[in-house]
C-alpha cells in the first residue's frame, strides 16, 4: 500500500448518515484502499456546530464549519447535509474544482438535478447519488449500467419506508391512518412533521430520479403527479383486503403509447392496490423495494432497507469507491478486486437450519429419545410436529415427525441423523433438507 496514491475526501454533514460514513472511512480504510486503488483520507467534516454530540466518536480536529475551504481542497466530496442551500453551491464548487461528488440529497436532485448533472458532465467529473433513492438498495447503478442494453418499460417502487410502515400497520391491525401514523412516530419511523412522507413528496423526488435514469430523459419534480396516503381509510384497506389486494404507496414510471394522449412517460406517486401475490405486496414494515419490467430482462425486483444511517452509508461508500477508482484508473475503473485471499470452505463447515422428516413407531417415549440425540449432538430443535397415521390394512399406527432445527453445522447434523437412524423406533428418515431465511 505504501506507493498508493492518496485521495482527499471532504465530508459535508455528520448526522445520521454522515457519521456512519466517517466511521466506515476510518475503520475500513484498508479494505476501501484495496478496492479503490487509492487511500481515501478523510480530510475534514463540515458541520454547523463542531461541538454537537455525534453518534460516533470521531477525532475533534476533523470538524470544521468552513465547508467552502474544505471542498476546494478535496478530490472527492460527499454531501450529506441535506436541504437545497448551501448543499447546491458547495456541490457546484466541488465540480468546478474537478472533484467527484457523492450525495444522498434527493430533494436537491429532484429540484435542481439537471443543472448539477450538466455541470458535472462539462467538468468531466462523476456525480453519484445511489443513496438518494431507496437508501441501501443498489438500484440506480443497475438501472444505469446493468440495464443499459435493455429497454425498461415500467418501474414500480415502494421508496418511502414511513408510508409503507403506516399502510402495513393499517393492513395488519385495521388501524386508522392517524393511529398508524402515531405508532410510526412513536417507533421513530416518522418525523414529528411527517408531511414530506405522508403527502408523497419524498417518494415523488425519488420517482423523478428513477424515471430520469430508466427512460434516459431528465424529469423533475414538476413532471411527477403526486398523491399521498392521508386520505386512505381503514375502510379502504379492509375492502381492498377482502378483494385480495393490499394498498401500497407506489412511485411509478412507465412508458405509455396511447393514440389519444400520445406516447410518453407517466411519472406518478399515489396509493395503489396490488394483488396480494404481487412481489411488492410482500414488502412489509419500513422496507423498500423497486420492481422493474424490461423488454428483455423481464421482471426484476430489488429489496432492502430504504433508510437509516448505516444502510444508507453503504450506498454512499459504494459510490465513493467507484468514483475513486475512476480517478485512479480513468474510465470505468477496476470492476473486480481479488485482494480478499479467503479460502473456499467445504460443505461440512456450513451452518444452516435443517428440516428433518422421520417415520417413527408410535410408542411412548419416542419423542424424548429423539430429542435426546439431537441435544447430545449439539443440534437444537426449533419446531417438532407429529402426525399419526394408521395403516388400514395392517391396523398398525406409525407417526410422522417433522423437525426444524436452529442453525447447526453440517457435521453436527450428519452425526445426529446417523444416530437417529440407529434407533429401533425409527422406520425411516424421509427427508433431510437445509432451511434458509428463517
Ligand atoms: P441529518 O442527520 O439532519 O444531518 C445533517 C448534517 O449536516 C448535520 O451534521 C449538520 O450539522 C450538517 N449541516 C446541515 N446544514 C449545514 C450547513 N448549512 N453547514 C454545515 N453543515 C450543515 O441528515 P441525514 O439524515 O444524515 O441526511 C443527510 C442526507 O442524506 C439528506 O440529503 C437526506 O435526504 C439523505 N438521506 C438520508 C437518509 C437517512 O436514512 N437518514 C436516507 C437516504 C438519504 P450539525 O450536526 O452541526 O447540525
Amino acid at each position: 500500500m505504501s506507493e498508493m496514491r492518496t485521495l482527499k475526501v471532504a465530508l459535508l454533514g455528520c448526522g445520521n448518515v454522515g457519521a456512519q460514513v466517517a466511521r466506515i472511512l476510518i475503520d475500513d480504510a484498508e479494505a476501501l484502499a484495496a478496492r479503490s486503488g487509492a487511500r481515501l483520507e478523510l480530510s475534514g467534516i463540515a458541520v454547523r456546530n463542531v461541538d454537537s454530540p455525534r453518534d460516533v466518536e470521531l477525532p475533534r480536529e476533523l470538524f470544521t464549519t468552513d465547508a467552502d475551504t474544505l471542498v476546494k481542497d478535496a478530490d472527492l466530496v460527499i454531501e450529506l447535509m441535506g436541504g437545497i442551500e448551501p448543499a447546491r453551491s458547495l456541490i457546484l464548487t466541488a465540480i468546478q474544482n474537478g472533484a467527484c461528488v457523492v450525495t444522498g440529497n434527493k430533494a436537491l436532485l429532484a429540484q435542481d438535478g439537471p443543472t448539477l448533472y450538466e455541470e458535472a458532465d462539462k467538468a468531466g467529473v462523476q456525480l453519484s447519488y445511489e443513496a438518494a433513492v431507496a437508501g441501501a438498495i443498489p438500484i440506480l447503478r443497475p438501472i444505469r449500467d446493468s440495464l443499459s442494453g435493455d429497454r425498461i418499460t415500467r418501474v414500480l417502487g415502494i421508496v418511502n419506508g414511513t408510508t409503507n410502515f403506516i399502510l402495513d400497520q393499517m393492513d395488519s391491525t385495521g388501524a386508522q391512518f392517524a393511529d398508524a401514523l402515531a405508532e410510526a412516530q412513536r417507533l421513530g419511523y416518522a418525523e414529528a412533521d411527517p408531511t414530506a412522507d405522508v403527502e408523497g413528496h419524498d417518494a415523488a423526488a425519488k420517482a423523478a430520479i428513477l424515471a430520469s435514469l430508466s427512460f434516459h430523459t431528465r424529469f423533475s419534480l414538476d413532471d411527477v403527479y403526486c398523491e399521498g396516503i392521508t386520505k386512505v381509510s381503514a375502510a379502504d384497506i379492509a375492502s381492498a383486503k377482502e378483494a385480495g389486494f393490499v394498498i401500497k404507496l407506489l412511485a411509478i414510471a412507465e412508458k405509455i403509447d396511447s393514440s389519444d394522449n400520445g406516447s410518453g412517460i407517466s411519472v406518478r406517486v399515489h396509493p395503489t392496490l396490488l394483488p396480494r401475490e404481487h412481489p411488492l405486496a410482500a414488502v412489509r414494515g419500513a422496507f423498500n423495494a423497486v420492481f422493474i419490467e424490461a423488454e428483455n430482462a423481464g421482471e426484476l425486483m430489488f429489496y432492502g432497507q430504504g433508510a437509516g444511517g448505516t444502510p444508507t452509508a453503504s450506498a454512499v461508500l459504494g459510490d465513493l469507491v467507484s468514483a475513486a477508482r475512476r480517478l485512479v484508473l480513468g474510465g470505468p475503473g477496476r470492476t473486480e478486486t481479488t485482494t480478499g485471499h479467503v479460502p473456499a470452505l467445504a460443505i461440512d463447515a456450513s451452518n444452516t437450519s435443517y428440516y428433518i422428516g422421520l417415520d417413527v413407531a408410535d410408542q411412548a417415549g419416542v419423542l424424548a429419545r429423539i430429542a435426546h440425540i439431537f441435544a447430545e449432538n449439539g443440534v437444537s430443535i426449533e419446531i417438532m410436529r407429529q402426525t399419526i397415521h394408521r395403516d388400514s390394512a395392517s391396523n398398525v399406527e406409525s407417526a410422522e415427525l417433522k423437525i426444524v432445527t436452529h442453525r447447526a453445522s453440517e457435521a453436527a447434523l450428519a452425526a445426529t441423523v446417523e444416530a437417529v437412524k440407529g434407533l429401533d423406533v425409527i422406520n425411516s428418515v424421509t427427508s433431510v433438507l437445509r432451511v434458509e431465511g428463517v
